[in-house]
């Protein structure tokens, strides 16, 4: 067998032991064709596949590794904890320490509480928000991914949209009225839904900078009018910042523009690629978490030592000065490379960029909403995707999803990756 036939027999074998083969589903590379990489492992900007073929990699385990695959500090960090055992069910001094280096970061946040997925923290919030309004409705935006809790698919992004399910089969007519569903960079959708049903409003929970249907950013008074609907009228702000916190900048995009949401959820980057994940917020309704208050939420393996170990190892690199501003002359570098190659071709295109998450659409039109970008060339964006993946330059499998950079994409890199991406682009 020659590497192709091998890796459609992994893959063969693993679709009959697992849905799809995959434990997530945009791994399965079903929108762009193909057959899934299988990885062997990482170091730096770089993944190596089952084959030992080198891939410059752009999503970085969907974010998390903003320094780069394995960095030595964070494995020795993870080697260490786990020595020291894999898990107690107990408090750790560790936890302590991460809470007061998240809050000494976000002013926002008073106290923040563990989880292990950032789909936990989402459902956590919404619960704490509606425990703490005595009401039931959310706000989401069409398009936003806040994970796979009931709550949130009802139109929602990431590959939920990919599969053009958006909203899926098996979640309550009662969970998706309690969604409400507004536009984002749309302030008057947030208005109508406030003048019709504002009493009942618990929450509006919003991706700051929109990771999941591809990247786009707040237009400007979009945050800050979400801001003022909320104030005054008992409804809270939640920022889903698991993919934005750390990333965007290092206050992430609360502190890029500057608004103080009431709650946050964060992942991703904060576990540096273990499972750990966390949402925070004003002290007195944080306070009403069990078993200070009456909402309840639990984890058996919340705080988890190897994760706590591996986020302060990931937060002492992401705070060394002058971390962002490298990583965003890395970003804008990648993007004006990018930008230059699709630009030589005949290929309608554009390029969204916030920091060091980036997308390159296939439209002619500016894309800031959910309906521009549902417009975009999908079948072209699978044929850029293919004949990246021949050069060896590893894109998320998917035009509704954010290209990441990490600090390890340096110069050199970023040199072969244009040339490479040029002949991509001939190639098409
Ligand atoms: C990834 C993501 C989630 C879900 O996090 P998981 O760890 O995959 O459960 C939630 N919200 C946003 C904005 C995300 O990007």
């Amino acid at each position: 067998m020659n590497n192709v036939e091998e890796n459609t027999a992994r893959y063969d074998r693993a679709r009959k032991v697992i849905p799809g083969g995959v434990n997530s589903p945009v791994r399965a590379f079903k929108s762009v064709g193909g057959t899934p990489v299988f990885i062997d492992r990482a170091r730096g900007p770089y993944l190596y596949d089952t084959d030992g073929k080198e891939y410059v990699d752009f999503v970085l385990s969907w974010g998390p590794m903003i320094a780069g695959h394995a960095p030595e500090s964070v494995v020795d960090a993870v080697r260490a904890a786990a020595e020291k055992g894999l898990s107690f069910g107990a408090v750790t001094e560790a936890e302590t320490q991460i809470a007061e280096r998240i809050r000494g970061i976000l002013p926002s946040v008073e106290k923040v509480r563990l989880v292990c997925s950032g789909t936990e923290a989402t459902m956590a919030a919404v619960r704490l928000a509606r425990g703490a309004t005595a009401r039931e409705k959310i706000v989401k935006f069409r398009g936003c991914y806040h994970g796979h809790g009931d709550s949130f698919l009802v139109q929602a992004g990431s590959g939920a949209l990919t599969f053009g399910n958006p909203s899926s089969p098996g979640v309550t007519r009662g969970a998706a009225q309690d969604t409400l569903i507004a536009e984002f960079n749309d302030l008057g959708s947030v208005q109508k839904l406030f003048a019709a049903q504002g009493k009942d409003i618990a929450a509006i929970i919003v991706e700051p900078v929109v990771g999941n249907m591809g990247v786009l950013a707040p237009e400007p008074g979009f945050l800050e009018g979400l801001r003022a609907l909320c104030d005054g009228r008992n409804t809270l702000l939640i920022f889903d910042e698991v993919m934005t916190g750390f990333r965007v900048s290092l206050r992430g995009a609360q502190g890029l523009y500057g608004i103080t949401p009431d709650l946050t959820t964060l992942g991703k980057v904060i576990g540096g690629g273990l499972p750990l994940a966390a949402y925070g917020g004003r002290a007195d309704l944080m306070d009403r978490l069990s078993p200070e208050g009456p909402v309840y939420q639990a984890g058996t393996l919340s705080g988890n030592p190897l994760a706590v170990a591996a986020g302060l190892a990931t937060l002492d690199l992401i705070m060394a000065p002058g971390f962002y501003d490298r990583l965003e002359a890395l970003s804008a570098r990648w993007e004006n490379d990018l930008g230059a190659a699709l630009a030589r071709s005949p290929l309608p295109f554009r390029i969204n960029r916030v920091g060091s998450m980036m997308t390159v659409f296939f439209s002619g039109k500016n894309v800031r909403d959910y309906d521009s970008a549902v417009a975009c060339d999908t079948a072209l964006f699978g044929r850029f995707f293919q004949a990246c993946l021949r050069e060896g330059l590893y894109l998320a499998p998917s035009q509704f999803e954010a290209g990441f950079l990490s600090i390890a994409h340096d110069e050199a890199v970023l040199a072969r990756v244009a040339e490479k991406t040029e002949r991509a682009v001939r190639s098409l």
